[in-house]
């Protein structure tokens, strides 16, 4: 009788044990199979990153573009959506890249949303087929803090807003010739602060821009003289380097309308404000598309905002203070 009874509770025992088992197996394989397919959607999640945010710099290369200009529009937008599929994604449509952060009528900012279902594997068994993943990345245009390969040609800060608020961006004069210029300064910087060095170093930075760096805050001093001689060659050097736009076949080469944001023709100039003590200060960076020049030492150039490289940025937006339209491209997510 009593042995009955052990053999009794040794039985309940088992299938008790056989349960439990069963049920710590049928977790055991859910968690197994749960991190095997998270794990593989984690791994696309790291992929689709990447494309985003080579689609998004990429594509940045060509901001700013204006509002109304749709071929502009359309150009970035597909240039996203190539540098996407180069990375490996293909999913990316037209309505998933957004532009936006406009600035005078520009775009400055783009920013792209790549999704992806990813199929599972294992979690099929508890009826889920696909997960929903979602990346996000964008570009921004932020002004230049620092600048390099500057030209020794200076703005003031006051002629700049002048300029921009008269909407006369075309063919100014960025230096002056013999008789020009305002209380005998004729527009052109000493960019290495120094004393000098003279005609031979400006001639060089006209036609090659500064090696150095300059950034906002630094003080310049002014070129002593009017650099007449210096100032003619310099530019037929630097104008005369431009290989875009048919320039080698007899053709335009840049111009304001359409340039190589790298082509020498662009040249980056510092904006400047005058301290009480009479020197000036770098408060900016601007760049002009040169157009001519005249033996008497005047040169003119047109207004362009765009992007350049080398030197760094403030890391603001465009359109925050120290725009001078001249920026570097920066992932802001
Ligand atoms: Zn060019």
């Amino acid at each position: 009788m009593i042995k009955n009874i052990f053999i009794k509770i040794k039985d309940e025992e088992d299938g008790a044990v056989i349960v439990i088992v069963a049920i710590l197996m049928v977790v055991f394989l859910s968690l197994l199979a749960i991190t095997l397919d998270v794990g593989s959607a984690y791994l696309e999640t790291g992929d689709l990153q990447k494309a985003a945010d080579a689609a998004v710099y990429s594509a940045g290369r060509l901001l700013p573009v204006q509002q109304t200009d749709t071929a502009a529009i359309n150009g970035i937008k597909d240039s996203a959506i190539n540098y996407a599929e180069l990375n490996g994604y293909s999913g990316l449509t037209y309505d998933k890249i957004v532009l936006g952060n406009i600035v005078n009528g520009n775009y400055t900012a783009i920013k792209v949303t790549a999704d992806k279902s990813v199929n599972m594997t294992f979690a099929r068994i508890f009826g889920v087929n696909t997960i929903n993943i979602t990346r996000s990345a964008k570009a921004m245009l932020s002004p230049k803090n620092k600048m390099t390969g500057l030209t020794p040609i200076g703005m003031l800060k006051s002629d700049f807003d002048a300029m921009i608020q008269s909407g006369n961006t075309k063919h100014v004069v960025l230096k002056y010739g013999k008789g020009g210029g305002v209380n005998g300064f004729f527009g052109a910087l000493d960019l290495d602060g120094s004393k000098g060095g003279g005609a031979s170093n400006y001639s060089l930075w006209i036609a090659h821009g500064y090696p150095g760096e300059v950034t906002l805050g630094d003080v310049l001093l002014y070129e002593n003289g009017n650099m007449v001689g210096p100032t003619f060659e310099g530019f037929s050097e630097r104008y005369n380097s431009c290989t875009h736009y048919g320039a080698t076949t007899g053709g335009d080469g840049c111009t304001a309308e359409h340039f190589d944001p790298d082509c020498p023709r662009v040249a980056k100039v510092a904006v400047y404000y005058i301290n009480s003590s009479y020197t000036a200060i770098v408060c900016g960076f601007a760049s002009f598309v040169l157009e001519s020049q005249t033996s008497d030492g005047y040169i003119t150039g047109s207004f362009v905002k765009t992007l350049t490289y080398g030197g760094s940025s403030t890391g603001g937006s465009a359109g925050s203070s120290g725009d001078f339209g001249t920026y570097s491209l920066m992932l802001s997510e």
